[in-house]
């Protein structure tokens, strides 16, 4: 008698594929709601540079502490990954590496670069950390041609320093600007997080900030706390809420926007280029 068929659906499938190698996606690390939805069609947004960040953002769910090593074969392991998804739109993301440096950049780079060698028709999309406001590790990741350059602001500036410690509200406007300049055909895009006690003029301010600097495509999406140790959830906001800043984001002058309690960075990434 043959052996029975194991069936994996397409999320185990695709779990079991980056545990074979080694590669480390936002999607299970953020616990994100999408990841039935992204591994089911076979997408994902892949984090670089290890697991474990320097900085303590109180609603994130990534390891905290000191990094590992710096692994030279990753984007390889990349390349190897998004040619057996077939995955024609990548992004990639990382901890932040304060303890680097050029902050990653130099790895981030050569992931875009071999993507690009390997697959010519892929689009790549780099969700960058701040690289503690390093225009020469910006200059260095788009010195290799991503599509999009894409910098979540996360929150309001009067919250950074108890939601976003370590960060900086307008060294990370400073960053999605100097990408406009250096990079004038490449997209920028951003993302807040909605739940943290910000007020609506608030957020609105911050949509205008974006604008300032130029940046094309906003997600807005709800926070989740994945646990009781994270920072609490302050609101949740309905549907029509959503609905209602995503009009005025757009009558704002954002080129895409998608605004929905589970909108996150890299949801339905692709969309916003037309792909
Ligand atoms: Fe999480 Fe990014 Fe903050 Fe690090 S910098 S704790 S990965 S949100
Ligand atoms: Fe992953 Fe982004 Fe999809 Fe969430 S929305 S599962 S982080 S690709």
């Amino acid at each position: 008698m043959s052996k029975p068929k194991l069936i994996f659906s397409e999320t185990h499938a695709v779990k079991k594929l980056l545990r074979g190698l080694k590669l480390n996606t936002v999607c299970e690390e953020s616990h994100c709601p999408n990841i039935s939805e992204c591994f089911g069609a076979k997408t994902a947004t892949f984090m670089i540079l290890g697991d474990v960040c320097t900085r303590g953002c109180t609603f994130c769910n990534v390891s905290k502490g000191k990094p590992g090593y710096l692994d030279q074969e990753e984007p390889y392991r990349l390349l190897d990954a998004v040619k057996k998804l077939g995955l024609k739109y990548v992004v990639i993301t990382s901890v932040t590496r304060d303890d680097l440096p050029d902050g990653g950049a130099e790895q981030f780079a050569r992931c875009i670069r071999v993507l690009k060698d390997h697959l010519k028709d892929v689009k790549v999309e780099v969700l960058v950390p701040d690289f503690k406001g390093s225009v020469r590790a910006l200059e260095r990741v788009l010195s290799e041609g991503p599509d999009v350059l894409n910098h979540n602001i996360e929150t309001v500036p009067r919250l950074y320093s108890k939601v976003r410690k370590g960060a900086n509200y307008s060294r990370s406007l400073h960053i999605l600007k100097k990408a406009k300049e250096l990079s004038p055909s490449i997209f920028t895009k951003s993302a807040i997080i909605l739940g943290f006690g910000e007020k609506k003029e608030e957020v609105i301010s911050v949509m205008r900030d974006l604008r300032e600097v130029h940046c094309d495509f906003l997600t807005i999406g709800q926070y989740y706390q994945p646990s009781l140790n994270h920072h609490p959830v302050v609101k949740y906001y309905t549907r029509e809420e959503f609905e209602e800043l995503r009009h005025i984001a757009l009558s704002l002058g954002f080129r895409y926007v998608a605004s929905g309690p589970n909108v996150r960075s890299s949801y339905r990434a692709f969309e916003a280029i037309g792909e």
